[in-house]
Parts: structure tokens; C-alpha cells; sequence
């Protein structure tokens, strides 16, 4: 047999068996067979008296076989085999009926009612299958037809009885299948739907059964954490009390405050422990309660008085309200100072100086209640029923003002609920909170197994814990209960942080970290090497940065206010600060915040807790890499002037060269001696007009100058030829201006100068030489150039003729304003031309000629 198909069996067998098949069976029969045999007194009455003994004969046999039936069902294993004993059952009632049908005349037979009687009883009483009930109606019906098929004659004489009979019974039947279909889905789908949840309530039974044995564990955890963290905790501060109180020799102070720091870390550490345990407790429901009647108005004050001393520190003041009568409670004391402490210390904590701290205690009716109020922070609303959940927290980003753990308060409830009272906080943001537990009056309300009746009444502090007894310096440390509680409210003074003021060592480190221990701690490691600035705020830290230009910057990652990483990426964004090394100091590990601290700008990651030379190891690194980077900076300085020295060498050489070059030129034509040197008089003369400077001027002097340098590959017998030149020789000095330019291009610097030279000869109409420039295309230094040109050239002797008078030449330029020259530059030239002549009697002389 195949998996799927043993499937089904089973399913049947659950079907039937959930019916009672087995037990159904044997009522059917013995049912069955009264029916059959009460049936004998219908044989009297309705049968003809002949065949009687044929039909009782038939009767007792078929009683026969329902008792041999019945008989067998003892064999029977399967429900299975007891749906096939009923069917067989239901065969032989059915085969005795047709029989008597057919002796009574076959289709017109009142006996087809006993089938009928036979189908209602299988769709009522059996669950059988949809399949089996459609085997028994098959056979049920086949029993009318075959025995009426058999004795036709009687049918002839009666066929309206033969319709009715038929119809009737094949009704029946089709109604008797259709019932059995949907009871049959039903039965299915109701099975199907119990199966599953047996099944899902197996599964939840064995997911509860995994679950209280992993809660044994953590309980047997906490019971080692308890013997396993403890007693080696104590065991290390145990020794150091007793070296702090000096019984072990006289203390320096650098040892004192080291040993006093690992021994305020080490209560801290064994105070949250101990919550830990409490609570484990308490939710396991081992606490137990050493009831005791306290009258609150004496309970209160001492417990106010014990933190006073941190209250004066934070400049907090302290209230109590009392009624002026005793107001008794009966409760166990020392889980109920916890309660206290666990709101007073948050109360400290979380109210700035200058705040107030009130505790009222009012007595009503039936309860009393105790509340501590606070001008505090506040808390959110939404916050108000969760922060009694363990490890709740309001603010629990990584900017947290405040260390803590989320326990305090979840302890606390749970002590008030051992005792049965309530506890609950309103607050208003920013104004203040307030914490009220109330007590109920009486002791009736204590559950009995939750008080502990043995006769010892020691506080709980000075019980002995199992763990404890085979270690008895452990005690001392575990009672000094007032100690824990408060201990991480103090405040750990880092004042004189910087190891002198004036500067000892080679470089100055500043150290940015809330937690004044971790500042403490880094001085201690980093004192004898560095000058160390201590701040607690990334605030402060950054004041100090504009004021000091630190080296480097150690700076912890999470803190209230300004974390590492917005630290980070303020200093990298300010010009004047971002080359300072930062090295980011956390707590947390892992590449999202390895790459969050980078990507703000972090130089590197150093994570708590560091050993001291992996942190000098960084240090140093990060110091020497920025003393790499200054000296490399200097030397790049100085590389550039160097270079600038050098290219401003070669420039004044190129231009010695070229001056040179000039007054050569100038001296190969012995007509045109200093030309170049006036056109510069001139040219500047009309550029200063027209209000250049600067370097601008600089460069259009130079360019005057050299304007002609070009010349110097024209053969001076031509330049100096007195007759009219050839076109040939006409050409070769036109090319003047573009030697001039190739000349002076190499240089970068004279590029410009270049330009002008090239364009000294252009027209303002556009139909001058090299490039056939027009207007403002022509470079405006080579416009002015062109007229100091013309004017010298007019007013200087040339080889083939004799010079003209300054009016003449300026005639001539006006002239050809528009045309050869810029009008503009024209005008300002006449503003200044009479400059240009030192004497000007040689034209006073011609204008009275003129005139
Ligand atoms: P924690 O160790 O963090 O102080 P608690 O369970 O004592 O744990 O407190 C849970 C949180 O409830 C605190 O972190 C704080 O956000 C908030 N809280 C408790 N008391 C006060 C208070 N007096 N003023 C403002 N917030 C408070």
C-alpha cells in the first residue's frame, strides 16, 4: 500500500471511529433483526396465507445471518471491516425483502416500502462513505427491479402501482444519495478541521514545554550569573576598599584616583547585577517579603538625607511633605527603599541645577500614598506606561544624556506589586514629572507565599545568599547598599585635566568624551607623552578647536548634544580646521558604523575598550602622517617659487633679448633711429588717456616697443632704399607684423603682446595687413599703436623724404579717422597730442605761414 493511500485509511478509520462505528454496528444488528422479525406479524396480515411459511422460513434465515453476523464481529479488527459487516447486513435484509417482493407480485409489491425503511436507516444511522451508500442503493434497487423483472404478468395488470412504486423508491433513493453525499463532506470537512487543531494544539503543548525548560535555564542563569559575575566582582572590590582605606600603605594621589575610578565602575557594574537578580526574582516569583510595620513620616528622611549630598553637588533642593502624625505601612523595608532610591536617583538625574526635588506622603482611607516629584525634564506622554518596562528607555538614541539601563523602574514596579500597590508617573515635558505608588493599608492583602516567616530579621543586605558563604569578604561589598544605589550620580571630577598649562610636549591632543572616567582614563594613559585638553562635550570641544589648533582630536562617538560623527563632519566641512586628525572612539563594532564614522570624515576608529598602545600605536600614525603631510606642503612651496623665480628669470632674459633685438632693429635703419622708442612715448601717452594701467599698460608698452621686432628679417637695404620699392620688396615688408608675432609667441607671458605686434598694421576699415582685420576685431592696443605709428613716421625723415610738421601729421590722422583709425582713439590722441612735441615753434612758424 502507498503512503497517500494509508493516509485515507487512517482518516476513515478516525471518520468511523469518531461515529462509534464499532459499538453502532452491534445496536444495527440486534435493530435490525427485531425489526425483521416484528415484520413476521405484517407476513400474517398482509401475505396470502400460502406463502406464510415461506416468508417466516426466509425471515429466520436472515435472522440467522444477522446473528452469525453478530457473531463475527468479535473477529473484526478494522472499522473498516465493521462498515463491510454492516453492509452484509443491510444485503441480507435487502435480499429477503426481494425475495418476498417477487412472490408478491414484483413492481406492485408493498413491500418495496421495507427498502425504503432500509435507505432512511443507512443515511440516518450509518456514517458511511459516500461510495458504500451508493453500493448498498445500487443493491437496493436492484433488488426491486430484478425480482419485478421476474414476475412481469402482475406488472401488466397494475402499471399505474408499478409507476408510483418506482418513482417513489427511486426518489428515495436519489434523496437518500444526495444526504448521504453532504453528510459525508461534512463528516469529512468537521474531521479534517478537529485534525488540525489536534495539531496545532500538539505543536503550541510542545513549543510551552521547550519554553518553561528554556526558562529553567535562564533562571539557572541568572543563579551563575550570580555566583559567576558577582563573586569575582566582589572579590575585586573588596581588596581595593580595604587598599583605598589604606590599610595596605600610604597612597599617592595619582594611585588614589586611579583605584578610586575602577572602584566606582566596579559598584556600578555589580548595582546592575544585582537589579538584574532582583528582578529575575521578582517575575520569577521567588521574591520574598519580610514584612515589617514602618511608619513612612520616619522612613523617608533618612533615605532623603543619604542622597543630599549629590543633590547639593547638582544644587538641587530637597523637600519632604509629611501629615504631622505617623503614617504606618506595613511592608518589607529594604525592597521598598529600593523603590525610593530607584525614584530618587532618577530624579537627580534627570533635573538640571538649580531644580527641586519633593517627597509627599498622604494617607487616605484605605491607602497611603508616596510621591516624588521633580522639575525635571519631563517625560513624553506616550512614554508614561512604558518606561516601567525593563530596559525602557525615553530617549534611547545614542545621544542619551544620561547613562542607564532601563531597570531601575521596571524593579520598581515590580517590588510595589509584591506588595500589591501601584505605581504610576505623570509628567509634563519640559516642566517636570512625578512618580506616585500607592499602598494599600493593612497586611490581609498579602499573599501568603509570597512572605518570608523565618525567624532571622536581618536587613537584606546583611543576608547571607547561599552563594555568598564560602567567600566572606564578598558581604561587605554587597552591603554597602546605599553606596550602589547612587552610585552612578556621581560625578567624577576632571578639573586640572590638562597635565600644565604651559606646553611640555610636541603635541597637543584633545580628548572628547561625556563620561568623565573615559577622559580620566585617557589622561592616564596619554599624560606623560601628549598636552591633553579634557572636554565633555563636542560643544566644547569645538570652542576649543578655534581657539587652540589642537593636533589631533580624540572625540567618543556617542554623547548627548553633538555625537563623534556630527563633530567629525562639522570639522571637516570649516576651511580653517579640517586638517586635524580625527580618531573616533566608540563602544560599538561593526562595518555600518566603521563606515558611518568615515563617511563623516573620521582619519580613524579606535574601539572601547582600547588597550593603551593599540591607542598610542593610532595616535602616533595619525601624527606623523600629518607632519609627512606639512613637511611635503613646505616642500611643494618652496618647489613653486623656486619655479616662479626661475620662469621670472627667463622672461626678463627672453626680454632683455628682444629689447635688444628692438634697438637693433631700430639701429639698422638709420632713418628710423628710436622710432620704437617714441611710438612707446606716444602709445602710452594716448593708452593712459584712455585709462589703461596696470599691468595692462605694462604689457602695451612692451608691445610698442617691439612692435617693429619683426624688421629684423628685412634686409636693410631695403628698409633703407630712398626710391620707390618693388611690390616685391613691398611684400617683404609687410610680412613685418607676423615675424614680429612669431617671434614673441614662444613665451607664454608675451602672448598678447604677440597679438598686438601681429595687428599694429590692421585698418579700422578693415583693408590693413596681416589679417585684414576690421573695428573692434583689430586688438584695441594695436589701434592706439597704429596711430603713434603714423604720427612718428609722418613727423620723422624717411629716406624718400624730408619729415612733416606735428599739424600736418595731425591733419593726416584726423583725416583718416574712420578709415585707417578708430575715431574713438582719434579723439583721445587729440587730447594729447600736443604733448608729443617738445618744441613747437617749428609749427608756430608754419602756422603763421599758413595764415
Ligand atoms: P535608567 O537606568 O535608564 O534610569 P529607569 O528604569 O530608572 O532606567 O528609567 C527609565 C527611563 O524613564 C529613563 O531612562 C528616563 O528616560 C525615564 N525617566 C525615569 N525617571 C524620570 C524622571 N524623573 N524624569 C524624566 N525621565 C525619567
Amino acid at each position: 500500500m502507498t503512503k497517500p493511500q494509508s493516509r485515507e485509511f487512517e482518516f476513515e478509520e478516525r471518520l468511523y471511529q469518531d461515529y462509534a462505528l464499532k459499538s453502532r454496528t452491534r445496536l444495527i444488528i440486534i435493530l435490525s433483526a427485531i425489526l425483521y422479525a416484528s415484520f413476521i406479524s405484517l407476513d400474517w396480515v398482509h401475505a396470502p396465507r400460502e406463502l406464510f411459511p415461506l416468508f417466516l422460513y426466509l425471515r429466520l434465515g436472515v435472522l440467522a445471518a444477522h446473528l452469525v453476523l453478530f457473531l463475527l464481529l468479535g473477529q473484526m479488527k478494522t472499522n473498516r471491516d465493521y462498515a463491510k459487516i454492516v453492509i452484509t447486513v443491510g444485503f441480507f435484509d435487502v435480499l429477503g425483502i426481494a425475495v418476498m417482493i417477487y412472490f408478491l407480485g414484483g413492481f406492485v409489491s408493498a413491500y418495496v416500502q421495507g427498502l425504503s425503511i432500509i435507505i432512511m436507516g443507512s443515511v440516518i444511522a450509518l456514517p458511511l462513505s459516500f461510495r458504500d451508500s451508493g453500493l448498498v442503493f445500487i443493491l437496493i434497487w436492484a433488488s426491486y427491479i430484478i425480482p419485478s423483472l421476474l414476475n412481469m404478468p402482475s406488472w401488466k395488470a397494475n402499471w399505474r402501482n408499478v409507476i408510483t412504486n418506482l418513482f417513489f423508491l427511486t426518489s428515495i433513493l436519489i434523496i437518500g444519495s444526495i444526504g448521504s453525499y453532504f453528510m459525508d463532506k461534512l463528516r469529512r470537512r468537521e474531521l479534517r478541521g478537529r485534525i488540525q487543531l489536534e495539531e496545532t494544539t500538539a505543536q503550541l503543548q510542545e513549543s510551552n514545554t521547550k519554553l518553561k525548560s528554556l526558562d529553567e535555564l535562564k533562571t539557572q542563569f541568572f543563579a551563575n550569573v550570580n555566583h559567576e559575575l558577582r563573586t569575582p566582582l566582589t572579590l575585586i572590590l573588596a581588596p581595593l576598599k580595604a587598599v583605598l582605606e589604606g590599610r595596605m600603605g600610604k597612597l599617592s594621589p595619582t594611585h588614589k584616583d586611579t583605584l578610586e575610578t575602577m572602584q566606582r565602575n566596579g559598584y556600578k557594574l555589580l548595582k546592575l547585577i544585582n537589579n538584574l537578580l532582583d528582578l529575575n526574582k521578582l517575575e520569577e516569583g521567588k521574591m520574598r517579603l519580610r514584612l515589617k510595620s514602618v511608619n513612612l513620616v520616619d522612613f523617608i528622611p533618612p533615605l532623603l538625607a543619604s542622597v543630599k549630598p549629590l543633590a547639593d553637588q547638582k544644587q538641587i533642593r530637597l523637600y519632604c511633605q509629611n501629615p504631622p502624625h505617623p503614617v504606618d505601612l506595613t511592608l518589607d523595608p529594604d525592597q521598598f527603599e529600593k523603590v525610593v532610591f530607584n525614584l530618587l536617583s532618577n530624579a537627580l538625574k534627570f533635573t538640571s541645577k538649580g531644580g527641586k526635588i519633593t517627597v509627599y506622603v498622604e494617607e487616605k482611607d484605605h491607602t497611603v500614598t508616596m510621591t516624588v516629584e521633580d522639575t525635571g525634564i519631563g517625560i513624553p506622554e506616550n512614554m508614561l506606561e512604558t518606561i516601567f518596562d525593563r530596559f525602557s528607555q525615553v530617549d534611547g538614541s545614542k545621544s542619551r544624556a544620561q547613562e542607564g539601563t532601563g531597570i531601575g523602574l521596571a524593579l520598581a514596579r515590580e517590588i510595589v506589586l509584591v506588595h500589591k500597590g501601584s505605581i504610576r508617573a505623570e509628567s509634563e515635558l519640559g516642566r517636570g514629572s512625578r512618580f506616585i505608588v500607592e499602598m494599600l493599608k493593612g497586611e490581609e492583602h498579602f499573599d501568603d507565599e509570597v512572605l518570608d516567616r523565618r525567624s532571622e530579621d536581618l536587613p537584606i543586605g546583611l543576608k547571607r545568599r547561599l552563594s555568598d558563604t564560602e567567600e566572606p569578604h564578598v558581604q561587605d561589598i554587597v552591603t554597602d547598599f546605599r553606596r550602589l544605589q547612587l552610585v552612578d550620580l556621581e560625578k567624577v571630577d576632571i578639573e586640572g585635566g590638562r597635565v600644565d598649562q604651559a606646553k611640555i610636549h610636541d603635541a597637543l591632543i584633545l580628548c572628547i568624551d561625556d563620561n568623565p572616567e573615559v577622559l580620566k582614563l585617557m589622561k592616564m594613559l596619554l599624560a606623560d607623552e601628549y598636552d591633553l585638553e579634557l572636554v565633555t562635550s563636542a560643544e566644547k570641544g569645538f570652542v576649543f578647536l578655534r581657539e587652540k589648533n589642537p593636533d589631533l582630536v580624540l572625540c567618543d562617538v556617542m554623547m548627548p548634544g553633538m555625537d563623534g560623527h556630527a563633530f567629525a563632519k562639522a570639522v571637516k566641512k570649516d576651511e580653517s580646521l579640517k586638517h586635524i586628525p580625527i580618531i573616533l572612539v566608540t563602544a560599538r563594532t561593526g562595518a555600518e558604523m566603521l563606515a558611518e564614522g568615515m563617511q563623516a570624515g573620521a582619519d580613524d576608529y579606535i574601539t572601547k575598550p582600547f588597550d593603551s598602545t593599540e591607542l598610542k600605536a593610532r595616535i602616533r600614525g595619525q601624527l606623523r602622517l600629518r607632519q609627512m603631510e606639512a613637511e611635503l606642503s613646505l616642500v611643494n612651496r618652496n618647489l613653486k617659487m623656486r619655479t616662479s623665480d626661475l620662469v621670472e628669470q627667463q622672461r626678463s632674459l627672453f626680454l632683455s633679448t628682444v629689447k635688444s633685438l628692438a634697438s637693433a632693429i631700430d639701429a639698422k635703419d638709420e632713418y628710423t633711429r628710436h622710432h620704437s622708442t617714441r611710438v612707446t612715448e606716444f602709445t602710452v601717452k594716448i593708452a593712459v588717456k584712455m585709462g589703461f594701467s596696470g599691468k595692462e599698460l605694462g604689457d602695451l608698452e612692451l608691445a610698442a616697443l617691439l612692435h617693429d621686432v619683426g624688421k629684423i628679417a628685412v634686409p636693410e637695404s631695403i628698409l633703407n632704399k630712398p626710391g620707390k620699392l618693388t611690390d616685391e620688396e613691398f611684400k617683404l615688408i609687410k610680412e613685418h607684423p607676423a615675424r614680429g608675432e612669431s617671434i614673441l609667441s614662444p613665451v607664454i607671458e608675451l602672448k598678447e603682446i604677440a597679438r598686438i605686434v601681429r595687428s599694429h598694421h590692421e585698418r579700422y576699415d578693415g583693408t590693413g595687413y596681416p589679417d585684414r582685420l576690421k573695428g573692434r576685431e583689430i586688438p584695441l592696443g594695436a589701434r592706439i599703436m597704429a596711430i603713434a605709428d603714423t604720427y612718428d613716421s609722418i613727423t620723422s625723415e624717411r629716406p624718400y623724404r624730408k619729415p612733416a610738421s606735428h599739424r600736418f601729421a595731425v591733419k593726416e590722422i584726423i583725416g583718416c579717422s574712420g578709415t585707417q583709425f578708430d575715431p574713438e582713439v582719434v579723439e583721445h590722441f587729440l587730447e594729447t597730442a600736443s604733448t608729443f612735441v617738445p618744441d613747437q615753434g617749428q609749427d608756430q612758424e608754419e602756422a603763421a605761414k599758413e595764415a
